[in-house]
């Protein structure tokens, strides 16, 4: 019997998951040479059309979000910049398994060495694209994971998940990924336990043999290899303690949320395509605390009337709660093609606010859209990564600019309350300095990446990362006691927000209004009942 082996990482999406691990880094295809050049081609040709055909009978059956990201790899397909190498190379002699695999891995390395992890995160589409069409290519099937399997390797790739069968259980555990990957996020969508960043902790090296049971905790980010009998114990009550939870709260998601003590408290959700209301009953919220706008701006920069759609609907499906809608906070970890631009340190640069002043002809578009968008519900408006208060006086002059064109224009308009984001120390550490902002809403994820200097997409500093450092909990609380004092309302939309392990400490720095993901709504509502204060 093997000693255990232990590796830790960071949960990209809690729960628990007992099983086999399942060697996703053995894709073992065998490929047929041909005749003759020409017949490469038209293999090569016939395998990205099946590979095409298989992405387009999974869009049928996919939603929102797996639905996107079908979409994106079709097209990626269908490009002829990204199989054009690989024509070229099998034109020259070479196989079309060999040119194929060439030309998508130059590709993929371009993606894994990008400094943006946006784009590292993209990687994984594109690996996920170059073993479909040579999955198609090759005669064999690649073996299927068995049920309840812990997937394990490098990465994974979106389809692989689509396609496994999570009824039975089973998780992900990953040694690079991330936590803001495509297949992270459908991973929270649909409650399947996942770690990534993965290391082995004390003596032992990366695991060689990988049968056996191994045990994933993906709520506290680790997994054991040939647990012992006491480990598989221990991880038994935790599983089934995390189960519990998750049944109890289910009973709260209906309910306005309560501390043990009585103290109401406001749970609003967090947005970023409208398309996400579509599975939220707006009775079990107050609202949306933070619709990220950044994710309308794809590939090419949304119009006027696209962005209006998008506002009104959420406004509309809110009805008289408030809906917070965040301008662009385009930059940072969230590049946006022929916006943002090239930085040795994005965090540091030009993002947010900065990068929508520096560009007011793409800012007042966006302005325009949520002025119009104004009178279909209850708007708030705020503004990301603000530093100085010149730099609200100057959005809230080109508020105010718009409104009096669109009104000489006859089109009809509202202002909305004008807020801005607390997650750079400078406003966290002097709140009076903005005290003619209408609200506050603190951005936990960037405020405590600045304060604790841990970049918040870097497994090798997350041990730092922490909302719970008493340095970021001060500044929480004395924002949020500056708010009650100048009577300014107060909340919280980063992650910390919805995460049991963090609530107490916010509602204990006197927080009595969050934003989370709609995932974690019920869970939170619950972790808030427990609370006394
Ligand atoms: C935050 O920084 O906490 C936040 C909510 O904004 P984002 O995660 O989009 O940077
Ligand atoms: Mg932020």
């Amino acid at each position: 019997m093997s000693e255990p082996l232990r590796l830790q990482g960071i949960s990209a999406s809690a729960g628990y998951a007992e099983g086999p691990l399942f060697d996703l880094d053995r894709i073992a295809i065998a490929y047929a040479c041909k005749e003759n050049a020409d017949d490469e081609k038209a293999a090569l040709e016939t395998a990205i059309a099946i590979a095409t055909g298989r992405l387009a009978a999974l869009i049928k059956v996919a939603d929102g979000d797996a639905a996107d990201i079908l979409e994106f790899q079709i097209a990626m397909l269908g490009d002829d910049a990204l199989s054009g190498p690989a024509f070229a190379a099998i034109a020259s002699g070479h196989p079309a398994d060999a040119a194929w695999r060439q030309a998508l891995d130059a590709e993929i390395a371009g993606y894994e060495t990008s400094d943006q992890d946006y784009f590292r995160a993209r990687a994984a589409d594109i690996r996920d694209i170059r073993d479909q069409v040579l999955r198609a290519l090759a005669e064999d099937g690649e073996v299927q994971a068995p049920a309840g399997a812990i997937l394990y390797g490098e990465d994974i790739a979106p389809t692989r998940f689509l396609e496994t069968d999570w009824s039975g259980g089973g998780g992900i555990a990953l040694k690079a990924g991330s936590t803001a990957s495509h297949v992270a996020m459908l991973a929270r969508s649909r409650g399947v336990p996942m770690v990534v960043g993965l290391r082995v902790v004390g003596p032992g090296n990366s695991p060689a043999n990988l049968a056996g049971i191994a045990l994933l905790d993906a709520e506290h980010g680790g997994i054991v290899l040939s647990p012992s009998k006491a480990e598989i114990d221990a991880f038994r009550r935790s599983s089934s303690s995390f189960a519990a939870r998750r049944d109890r709260a289910g009973i709260f998601l209906t309910r306005p949320a309560v501390t043990r003590t009585g103290v109401a408290v406001r749970v609003q959700v967090n947005i970023a395509d409208p398309s996400d209301v579509d599975g939220i009953d707006i009775a079990t919220c107050d609202g949306v605390g933070l619709m990220r706008t950044e994710f309308l701006f794809g590939k090419t920069l949304p119009d006027e009337e696209t962005q209006y759609r998008a506002y009104r609907k959420v406004l509309e499906w809110a009805g008289e709660k408030p809906v917070t809608i965040r301008t662009v906070d385009a930059g940072g970890d969230k590049p946006v093609p022929g916006f943002t631009v090239a930085e040795g340190n994005p965090f540091l640069g030009l993002r947010g606010i900065r990068l929508s002043l520096a560009r007011p002809e793409v800012f007042r578009v966006q302005i325009r859209a949520l002025l119009r968008a104004a009178i279909h519900g209850s708007l708030k408006v705020m503004f990301p990564m603000i530093a100085i208060v010149e730099e609200y006086r100057q959005a809230a002059a080109m508020f105010a600019e718009e409104q009096v064109a669109l009104a000489a224009r006859g089109v009809p308009q509202k202002m909305p309350p004008l807020g801005i984001m607390v997650e750079v120390p400078s406003v966290a550490i002097v709140p009076e300095a903005f005290a003619e902002a209408a609200f506050f809403s603190i951005g936990s994820n960037d405020l405590t990446q600045y304060v604790m200097a841990a970049a918040r997409d870097n497994t090798a500093v997350a041990h730092l990362n922490s909302v719970r450092h008493p340095a970021v909990l001060r500044l929480v609380a004395a924002v949020t006691a500056f708010g009650m004092r100048e009577a300014i309302p107060v909340s919280l939309c980063g992650d910390a927000g919805g995460d049991p392990a963090a609530i107490p400490s916010l509602l204990e720095a006197g927080l009595r209004d969050l934003s989370v993901a709609p995932a974690q709504l019920a869970m939170a509502k619950a972790a808030i009942a427990d609370v006394s204060v």
